[in-house]
Protein backbone atom coordinates (compact mmCIF):
# COMPACT_ATOMS: atom_id res chain seq x y z
CA UNK A 1 0.00 0.00 0.00
CA UNK A 2 1.37 2.74 -0.99
CA UNK A 3 1.15 6.28 1.37
CA UNK A 4 -1.37 8.80 1.12
CA UNK A 5 -1.72 12.04 2.85
CA UNK A 6 -5.09 13.65 3.73
CA UNK A 7 -4.81 17.27 2.23
CA UNK A 8 -7.94 18.30 4.41
CA UNK A 9 -6.24 17.03 8.01
CA UNK A 10 -2.52 16.32 7.29
CA UNK A 11 -2.44 12.94 8.58
CA UNK A 12 -0.30 10.15 6.43
CA UNK A 13 -2.47 6.93 6.02
CA UNK A 14 -0.73 4.11 5.97
CA UNK A 15 -1.01 0.58 6.24
CA UNK A 16 -0.03 0.95 10.03
CA UNK A 17 -3.25 3.01 10.83
CA UNK A 18 -5.70 2.55 7.94
CA UNK A 19 -8.03 0.93 10.22
CA UNK A 20 -8.31 3.86 13.08
CA UNK A 21 -11.72 5.01 14.24
CA UNK A 22 -13.27 2.26 12.34
CA UNK A 23 -16.04 2.33 14.19
CA UNK A 24 -16.71 6.05 13.05
CA UNK A 25 -17.88 4.15 9.21
CA UNK A 26 -20.36 2.34 7.93
CA UNK A 27 -18.19 0.43 5.06
CA UNK A 28 -14.96 1.57 6.41
CA UNK A 29 -11.19 1.01 4.90
CA UNK A 30 -10.29 -2.12 4.04
CA UNK A 31 -6.55 -2.66 3.32
CA UNK A 32 -7.05 -2.87 -0.34
CA UNK A 33 -9.49 0.26 -0.34
CA UNK A 34 -9.13 3.02 1.21
CA UNK A 35 -12.14 5.00 1.14
CA UNK A 36 -11.59 7.49 3.62
CA UNK A 37 -9.05 9.25 5.50
CA UNK A 38 -9.40 7.29 9.44
CA UNK A 39 -8.60 10.82 10.78
CA UNK A 40 -10.99 13.16 9.80
CA UNK A 41 -13.38 10.74 7.97
CA UNK A 42 -13.04 12.63 4.73
CA UNK A 43 -13.53 10.56 0.96
CA UNK A 44 -10.74 9.28 -0.78
CA UNK A 45 -10.89 12.09 -3.43
CA UNK A 46 -9.42 14.13 -0.32
CA UNK A 47 -6.52 11.13 0.07
CA UNK A 48 -3.55 11.66 -2.62
CA UNK A 49 0.04 10.24 -2.88
CA UNK A 50 2.28 13.58 -2.58
CA UNK A 51 -1.09 15.41 -1.37
CA UNK A 52 -0.44 19.45 -0.74
CA UNK A 53 -2.40 19.94 2.42
CA UNK A 54 -5.01 22.48 2.12
CA UNK A 55 -3.63 25.59 3.54
CA UNK A 56 -4.36 29.52 3.75
CA UNK A 57 -2.39 32.49 4.71
CA UNK A 58 -4.28 33.77 7.34
CA UNK A 59 -3.14 37.26 6.79
CA UNK A 60 -5.57 36.83 3.57
CA UNK A 61 -8.87 35.73 5.50
CA UNK A 62 -11.33 38.62 5.99
CA UNK A 63 -12.50 38.72 9.78
CA UNK A 64 -15.38 36.86 8.94
CA UNK A 65 -14.50 34.07 7.87
CA UNK A 66 -12.20 33.92 10.67
CA UNK A 67 -15.18 34.21 12.35
CA UNK A 68 -16.53 31.23 11.04
CA UNK A 69 -13.27 29.19 11.80
CA UNK A 70 -13.80 29.42 15.30
CA UNK A 71 -17.15 29.11 15.29
CA UNK A 72 -17.32 25.50 13.47
CA UNK A 73 -13.86 25.27 15.68
CA UNK A 74 -16.08 25.52 18.48
CA UNK A 75 -18.95 23.66 17.10
CA UNK A 76 -16.34 20.80 16.54
CA UNK A 77 -15.18 20.46 19.78
CA UNK A 78 -18.26 20.45 21.15
CA UNK A 79 -19.54 17.55 19.54
CA UNK A 80 -16.12 15.86 20.70
CA UNK A 81 -16.79 16.29 24.03
CA UNK A 82 -20.36 15.18 23.67
CA UNK A 83 -19.41 11.70 22.27
CA UNK A 84 -16.23 11.44 24.76
CA UNK A 85 -19.40 11.56 27.73
CA UNK A 86 -22.00 9.58 25.41
CA UNK A 87 -19.58 7.53 25.48
CA UNK A 88 -19.29 6.78 28.88
CA UNK A 89 -22.63 6.68 29.36
CA UNK A 90 -24.71 4.64 26.82
CA UNK A 91 -24.80 0.80 27.89
CA UNK A 92 -24.04 -0.84 24.40
CA UNK A 93 -20.83 -1.75 24.13
CA UNK A 94 -20.70 -1.44 20.60
CA UNK A 95 -22.38 2.06 20.73
CA UNK A 96 -19.46 2.87 23.30
CA UNK A 97 -16.51 2.19 20.38
CA UNK A 98 -18.66 4.23 17.91
CA UNK A 99 -19.15 7.41 19.98
CA UNK A 100 -15.68 7.33 20.94
CA UNK A 101 -14.60 7.00 17.18
CA UNK A 102 -16.52 9.68 16.27
CA UNK A 103 -15.30 12.17 19.26
CA UNK A 104 -11.67 11.56 17.81
CA UNK A 105 -12.94 12.53 14.29
CA UNK A 106 -14.87 15.64 15.45
CA UNK A 107 -11.54 16.78 17.43
CA UNK A 108 -9.26 16.18 14.36
CA UNK A 109 -11.76 18.33 12.06
CA UNK A 110 -11.32 20.85 15.11
CA UNK A 111 -8.01 20.85 14.67
CA UNK A 112 -8.30 21.14 10.73
CA UNK A 113 -10.08 24.82 11.52
CA UNK A 114 -7.44 25.83 14.47
CA UNK A 115 -4.95 25.55 11.97
CA UNK A 116 -6.69 27.33 8.89
CA UNK A 117 -7.84 30.00 11.24
CA UNK A 118 -4.47 30.17 12.76
CA UNK A 119 -5.44 29.76 16.33
CA UNK A 120 -3.18 29.20 18.88
CA UNK A 121 -5.31 26.97 20.84
CA UNK A 122 -8.36 24.36 21.09
CA UNK A 123 -11.47 25.83 22.29
CA UNK A 124 -12.37 24.62 26.23
CA UNK A 125 -15.79 24.61 26.53
CA UNK A 126 -18.46 24.37 29.30
CA UNK A 127 -19.21 20.79 29.69
CA UNK A 128 -22.94 20.02 29.56
CA UNK A 129 -24.44 17.05 32.30
CA UNK A 130 -25.33 14.73 29.72
CA UNK A 131 -26.70 12.38 32.88
CA UNK A 132 -30.08 13.43 32.91
CA UNK A 133 -30.38 10.93 29.83
CA UNK A 134 -30.43 7.57 30.72
CA UNK A 135 -31.56 5.25 27.34
CA UNK A 136 -29.30 4.60 24.58
CA UNK A 137 -31.70 6.06 22.41
CA UNK A 138 -31.60 9.35 23.74
CA UNK A 139 -28.30 9.78 23.02
CA UNK A 140 -28.80 8.57 19.52
CA UNK A 141 -31.13 11.00 19.41
CA UNK A 142 -29.06 13.94 20.37
CA UNK A 143 -26.04 12.67 18.46
CA UNK A 144 -28.43 12.78 15.16
CA UNK A 145 -29.59 16.58 16.18
CA UNK A 146 -25.80 17.53 16.42
CA UNK A 147 -24.66 16.22 13.07
CA UNK A 148 -27.87 17.45 11.28
CA UNK A 149 -26.89 21.17 12.91
CA UNK A 150 -23.13 20.46 11.80
CA UNK A 151 -24.34 20.06 8.18
CA UNK A 152 -26.70 22.62 8.36
CA UNK A 153 -23.68 25.01 9.98
CA UNK A 154 -21.31 24.15 7.11
CA UNK A 155 -23.74 24.05 4.18
CA UNK A 156 -24.54 28.22 5.15
CA UNK A 157 -20.96 29.43 6.12
CA UNK A 158 -19.79 27.92 2.99
CA UNK A 159 -21.42 29.98 0.57
CA UNK A 160 -20.02 33.15 2.52
CA UNK A 161 -16.60 32.50 2.91
CA UNK A 162 -14.26 34.41 0.56
CA UNK A 163 -11.56 31.46 0.16
CA UNK A 164 -11.78 28.65 -2.28
CA UNK A 165 -9.79 26.58 0.71
CA UNK A 166 -12.00 27.02 3.69
CA UNK A 167 -14.87 26.54 1.50
CA UNK A 168 -13.57 23.37 -0.09
CA UNK A 169 -12.99 22.18 3.40
CA UNK A 170 -16.12 23.29 4.88
CA UNK A 171 -17.75 21.14 2.04
CA UNK A 172 -15.95 18.23 2.48
CA UNK A 173 -16.58 18.23 6.36
CA UNK A 174 -19.66 18.47 6.01
CA UNK A 175 -20.08 15.12 4.06
CA UNK A 176 -18.28 13.62 6.55
CA UNK A 177 -21.06 14.70 9.06
CA UNK A 178 -24.15 13.46 6.60
CA UNK A 179 -22.30 10.29 6.72
CA UNK A 180 -22.18 10.42 10.90
CA UNK A 181 -26.44 10.47 10.24
CA UNK A 182 -26.57 7.47 8.21
CA UNK A 183 -24.47 5.87 10.43
CA UNK A 184 -26.40 7.10 13.81
CA UNK A 185 -29.93 6.15 11.56
CA UNK A 186 -28.52 2.76 11.11
CA UNK A 187 -28.71 1.58 15.16
ZN1 LIG B 1 -8.00 13.52 7.07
Amino acid sequence: MSMLKCVICGMNVNEKNFNLNSYAFIDGNKKSYIRYCPFCGVNEIYLQEDGKVYSVDVNTLDSNTIKILDHAMKLEVFNGDFYVEASKLVKNENLKKEFLDLSRIEYMHANVHKRLGGFKELSELHKPDYTKYKKDEEFLEIAKKREEHAVAFYNKYSKVVYSEIVRKTLNALSEVEKEHIILIETK
